[in-house]
Formats: C-alpha cells, structure tokens, sequence
C-alpha cells in the first residue's frame, strides 16, 4: 500500500490531504518510529565517538515523523470523524511513549555530553552549539543525570504530581457541573441580551428542562454577571462560582481542591530541589526568557505600582457611575462586570453590529498582507492547485521581494462542522537543508470565522481582526526562518514567555489609522468608517484597563509567590498568602468566602504553574517593540527589516533576550505596556481624562 504519510517525504512535497486516509497513520508513524529507534540503537552499538552526526540523523528521524503527524493533528482539528479520532488517540499514544523514551534516554544523553567535551565542540557553529547545549538542559530538567536513587524519586515525584494535577481538574470539572439554577420565571433573567437568553435556554434543555438555566460554564458565567439586572441573581451565581472545589459554597467539602495545592507546592519544591534549584520557580525559569525569579517579581510589583492609582481612580469612577445609577454603594465582587458593561454602553454605545459591515473578510485580509508588504516586502501569492482539506481552504506562497518562494501557508477561516472552534496557528513543516534542496517552512492558520452567505461576504467583529493578526504573528514567525536546524528555528523552542511577542506585536496593526482607513470600509457601498465610530472603537482598547490589569497582576504575583516563598519547614497557608497579594495590589471588593485558588487550573491542573506572569510579560515585549514602530513609524522598513532580522528570522536559535536587546537596543521595559493601557503614570486614563475635561 502506498502511504501518502511516508510518501511526501521523499521529495519535500506538500502533505496530499485528499489522499489521506485514517488507515494510513498507524502504519506510517510505527514505521517512521521503528526507523527511529533502529537507528538510535545502531549507532550506539557502534561504538562511535559521538559527532555532529548523530545530532543530524535524528534530526532526520524526528523531522520525518513531524511531517507524517502535523497533517494527521491537524485533520484532527479541524475535519474530525470518529475514525481519524481513534487512530488519532492511538499516534498520540505512541508519540509521547516515544518523546519520554529519548527524553530518558542515558545513552543518547552521553553521546551529547560526549560531543559537549570533546574538541569537535568548538568547531561547531554558534547555532549548533546552542542546539546541544538545549539538548543538555533538557536532558538535565528530565533527570537523566541524576544518581539511580534520585531518579528514582525525580519519576515518583513527576508521577504523583500528574496524578495530583489530573485530580485537581477532575474535582474542579464535577464542582462545576454539580450546580445548576433553573429559571421559569423570565424577569428574574431581565437585562440579558437574546443571545445570552438563548444560551440558558440551551442549556435547559439539554437537562430536559423548560426555561432557561444557568450553570456555571464560563459562557452562562459571564452572561449573568455582565447582564443581570437582578444583583440577588449575580450574587447566588458568583457564590457557586468563586466557590468551586472548596470547603466554602453550596457544595462546600465535597470537591476541595485545598489539600492537593498543598501538597503539590511542598512536591514542586523537593522536585526543584533534587534538580540543583532552590526553589520551584527558578526551575520554571530554567526554560524561559526571563532570567531570575527576583527579575519577574520586579517586574510584577513595579507594574502593580503604577497600574493601582489609575485602578483605583477608574473604580472610583465606576462607582459614581453606578450610584447616579441608582446602585447601592461601594459595589459588591458581584456588581462589577455588570456596571462595567453598563458604562461601557453608556460612554462607547459600540456594537458589534455597527461594526462588522466594514470589517469584511477579503479586505481584511488586504490589509494583513499590504502590512507584511510594507514592513518586511513579501508578497503572498494564492495557489488553488495545492490540495487541502476543504475547498474553503486557502494556500498561498510567500515571496520575498526578489519573488522567490520561501515558505507556504494555509488558511481555514470559517467555522463549521466538527472543526475545533477557536483560532490557533500549527506548524506543517520546518524549514531544513536537504540533499536536494531546502525543505521550507509551512504553517496552518486556522480561525471561525461566520461563514458568508448568500447575500454577505464573511463579516468580522474587531475582535475577530484582531485575532487574525495575532495568529498571523505567529506564523510570521514560523515562515520568516532563516535557521536550518528546526530544534531552533521558527518558532520551535522558543522560551514560551517570549512565544507570543510577535503575535501580539501584529495586534497593533488593525488598530492603525492607515490601515483603517484603507481597508475599513462598508461592503456594500465601499464607504470609509464614520470617524465618530473609530473614535468609539480606538478609546474601547483602553477601557477600564486598569482595572484589568490589577487583577492580572494579582494572579500573577500570587501564583510566583506561592510557588517561590515555599518554605517546607514551615508551609504558609495559601489562602493567607493570596489575601496578603489581594491587599497589596486588587482595588476592587473581595469577599473573604472567594476561594478563587482551588479553581486556579492553569497553575494547578494545566502548565502554568509559575508562568502566569507569562501573558503580562509577552505583552510587555509586544508593547516595547511596538514603541520603535511608533517612534520611526508603523509601516517603516526600518523596524520591519530590524524585527525580521533580529527576531523573526532567528527562532530560538538564540536567547530571546538576546534577540529582544538586538532589536530595541536594551533589556524591556514595562512603560510601554502602561501607555497601551492609556496608564502613562498620570492618574487616570485618556477616557476620564476627557470626561474630567468635558
Ligand atoms: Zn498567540
């Protein structure tokens, strides 16, 4: 049988999705697997001195397998059936056995620390060297160094604390779907909007019920505490929801989460410990940009100093609103999204229907190519001929400005069935050398966008834009690669504190005043947006940011200080550290019954754990690159060719920072990232400073 998984492999062609079929995987990815494994335990049995090689054939191997299994996650994603899902589930399987297995792996572990001492170290190129010494670091944070007695303890340390995280999300998961509130009584739900009606009547009646209900999924959540009129409503739906898996709330003691964050604290500490760091957080940091756990304390504080005045003004201000309003003040945890929508309405009186006429899709996507034209002279050149997976699918070449190809890129950007929603960007392949060429990078970007209809082209909300230049980011950084190695380039090993720079770095674009009056215009009669519009749509970026951005920081500062002030001899009580962080930077009301620790997941059930401060930090880079732009000018070749060079181009083929310091000239800074926020240090933002002056 021919398999169109091992097939393009041998002349670098694009995967054939059309040919693909679920019965091709398994086979394809034992195969490639097998020829892994042979050729590991081949040359180890050789008894070779270890050489640049044997980094080289594995390059081979795993660059094989990345391409028989980046079409087959893809289609996953984005072409499900329950054929695809199981064979899936069964590569997956097979996938992260193997990806323990080499990280394990004690005799390719000595080859690399070989290859580190010996002399031929030294005439490898800069790149190179960089590759083993990640490789090294790598093999090190599994433990393969380690005493036989101490990996032993490194494996039970790892296991109980996946057991623990995989509990933590379990309880949170049964103390969300544990409570629900039926409504027959349609006033009590007075201020929802009839797409937030329609949800909870959604919701009822897949319980069989009339009605609406509300559960305690973020989007009923949300519905509620944003719209409801009714304060005794948002009250009894945020004590359910702050409560999750605690010993608090109407199933208090029956989920709690507080034991294992306990014990999953004093395990991250000992498995710091027995890796050489001296504490949690340093160990996290091992494989990021930022360099010291004192560099994003620093960072956190200084951010939450200068963010707490204008919250506190913009809170101040909420409250007058409200209280002119008719609410009863101070306002309660519960009172907070609901005024802040109602504010919002009165002072933007924005509407996403208002917008979406003039941000239609094939303009838009103008507009992102006209910017990836300006800054970095690409063109993006469509080809029909290659074969995708929907005929929605779109594919493009990317040319550099002397018209030759360097990269592909697909795009699916409408929604529809059994395609997982959300916008994301994958890597199809890397960019390598090969005996016959140069193999080159191609990225999948995938967004759900509504569909067009009949009479309508695909229309966007802003935020839709957003999120294609955002995702458009990342694969610029992905096809802009000028480093053959794909353990370094793209954005393959990028430190993941830094990953997001150059999506959020694109973000800037769509709100751009050329690029908006170029390409913001009314489907029908190709009409420029009215200028009060884009007054309204250019003041919402700011909005009660502040107010934003404390809380960020209060999960931030709380999820690196639990997890770097652990002292095992004497464990503080975490609830006692969060309300000492809550006082410290939060400006808003908490209720002392908020027990929003035990469903903290991304730091105790998913990856995050002393890495929230990685989305603050990213924006933090985004906002500093983004002031060379400002000060040489947002459409200049200058910065574009700098960011391209120095950044883009450059993958993880160095230290991020490094690259950072290449581009901007010195270390970050976070006063970018306040004056995006309309926070340049006066106390209030430009929207109440408008106000105070009207
Ligand atoms: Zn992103």
């Amino acid at each position: 049988m021919q398999n169109p998984l091992t097939m393009q492999m041998a002349d670098r062609q694009l995967p054939d999705f059309q040919a693909i079929r679920p019965e091709h995987v398994l086979p394809a990815i034992e195969d490639l697997l097998k020829n892994y494994h042979r050729g590991i335990e081949a040359w180890l049995q050789s008894g070779s001195s270890a050489d640049w090689s044997l980094v080289e054939s594995e390059v081979a191997w795993a660059d094989a397998l990345n391409r028989a299994w980046s079409p087959v996650s893809h289609l996953n994603s984005v072409a499900d059936n329950e054929h695809l899902r199981k064979v899936y589930n069964a590569g997956l399987e097979r996938l992260t056995e193997h990806e323990s297995w080499r990280q394990q792996h004690a005799g390719i572990f000595q080859a690399y620390r070989q290859l580190r001492q010996s002399e031929k170290y030294s005439a490898l190129s800069p790149v190179q060297q960089r590759i083993i010494e990640l490789e090294l670091r790598d093999f090190h944070l599994a433990g393969v160094d380690l005493s036989d007695k101490d990996q032993e303890a490194y494996r039970n340390l790892v296991m109980r604390l996946s057991k623990l995280g995989s509990k933590f999300s379990e309880n949170l998961i049964d103390a969300t779907q544990a409570w629900t509130l039926h409504v027959e009584d349609s006033t009590r739900l007075a201020g929802l909007p009839v797409a937030e009606l329609n949800l909870l009547e959604g919701i009822a009646k897949n319980h069989g019920q009339s009605g609406w209900m509300i559960d305690l999924s973020a989007p009923s959540f949300q519905a509620v505490m944003t719209h409801a009129d009714d304060a005794r409503l948002r009250c009894e739906v945020y004590t359910a929801y702050v409560t999750r898996a605690s010993d608090e709330g109407p199933s208090a003691g029956q989920w709690d989460n507080m034991p294992l964050i306990v014990e999953m604290l004093s395990l991250r500490h000992q498995l710091a410990q027995l890796l050489g760091f001296d504490n949690y957080v340093e160990y996290a940091l091992a494989r990021r940009m930022a360099e010291s756990p004192r560099m994003v304390l620093e960072f956190l504080e200084q951010l939450a100093k200068q963010a707490r005045p204008p919250a506190r003004k913009q809170f101040s201000t909420l409250q007058e609103f409200a209280e002119s309003r008719g609410a009863a003040i101070p306002l309660e945890a519960w009172d907070i999204a609901y005024w802040s929508e109602r504010y919002r309405q009165a002072e933007l009186h924005l509407s996403d229907e208002e917008l979406k006429p003039y941000f239609s899709l094939d303009p838009m996507l103008e507009a992102l190519f006209f910017t990836a034209g300006e800054l970095f002279g690409l063109t993006l050149e469509p080809d029909t001929r290659v074969p995708a997976w929907h005929p929605d699918v779109r594919f493009y070449w990317v040319l550099d400005c002397d018209g030759k190809r360097f990269a592909g890129l697909y795009m699916d950007l409408y929604s529809r069935k059994n395609k997982r929603g959300g916008a994301w960007m994958d890597v199809c392949c890397s960019r390598r050398i090969l005996e016959s060429g140069v193999q080159l990078p191609v990225a999948y970007l995938t967004c759900n966008f509504a569909p067009p209809t009949g009479q309508q082209p695909c229309l966007m909300t802003h935020d839709d834009v957003q999120t294609l230049f955002h995702e458009f980011g990342h694969c610029l950084h992905h096809l802009l690669t000028e480093v053959d190695w794909p353990q370094v380039n793209g954005i393959n090993g990028v430190e993941w504190d830094a990953v997001e720079l150059p999506s959020q770095l694109l973000e800037n674009w769509c709100w751009e005043e050329e690029i908006l009056s170029r390409f913001a215009r009314h489907y029908q009669d190709d009409t420029q947006m009215p200028g009060d519009l884009k007054d309204r749509l250019l003041r919402s970026r700011e909005f009660q940011k502040a107010l934003f951005l404390v809380r960020q920081l209060e999960y931030a500062i709380c999820d690196i200080r639990l997890h770097l002030e652990y002292n095992p001899n004497e464990p503080e009580n975490p609830l006692d550290l969060l309300a000492q962080v809550r006082s410290e930077v939060s400006v808003v009301p908490v209720p002392s019954w908020n027990r929003f620790l035990n469903s903290f997941g991304h730091i105790f059930g998913g990856g995050y754990a002393a890495g929230y401060y990685s989305y603050l930090w990213a924006e933090q880079l985004a906002a500093d690159a983004w002031g060379r732009f400002r000060e040489e000018g947002p459409l200049g070749t200058g910065p574009g060719e700098a960011l391209r060079r120095e950044i883009l181009s450059v993958g993880s083929s160095r230290p991020a920072m490094d690259s950072f310091i290449a581009f901007r000239g010195r270390p970050p800074e976070p006063r970018p990232l306040l004056q995006s926020y309309g926070l340049s240090g006066e106390p209030c933002t430009r929207l109440d400073q408008r106000r105070a002056q009207s």
